[in-house]
């Protein structure tokens, strides 16, 4: 391949950021309208992303998401959410800006 080729062929830089802190919080869903904790992972310009670990309803800064269409999507929400704080660390290396907690 000539270089000329070679400079013209696009590049794709996928932007994935990983979450820096945890965080279990307890607070009123707005979905079950229930006192319930909140699993939270703080990723740095995107805010928080919460699961309510009694009804499974997730929020992403907190924006409402909708339900994926298949059966136990709140249930594999949950399982998500607890295994995925199971795994991580309190605060990993990357951790910065400000919380509003
Ligand atoms: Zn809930």
């Amino acid at each position: 391949m000539t270089p000329d080729k070679e400079l013209a062929r696009p590049s794709i830089h996928i932007h994935a950021p990983q979450a820096t802190a945890k965080y279990i919080k307890a607070a009123i869903c707005l979905d079950c309208k229930k006192r319930t904790r909140m699993i939270q992972f703080f990723t740095p310009w995107y805010g928080f992303d919460s699961t309510c670990i009694r009804c499974g309803r997730t929020w992403c800064d907190g924006e409402w998401m909708p339900l994926e269409f298949c059966r136990n999507a709140r249930q594999s929400n949950i399982e998500h959410a607890k295994n995925k704080y199971r795994k991580m660390p309190p605060r990993n290396m990357n951790h910065f800006g400000l919380e509003s907690i």
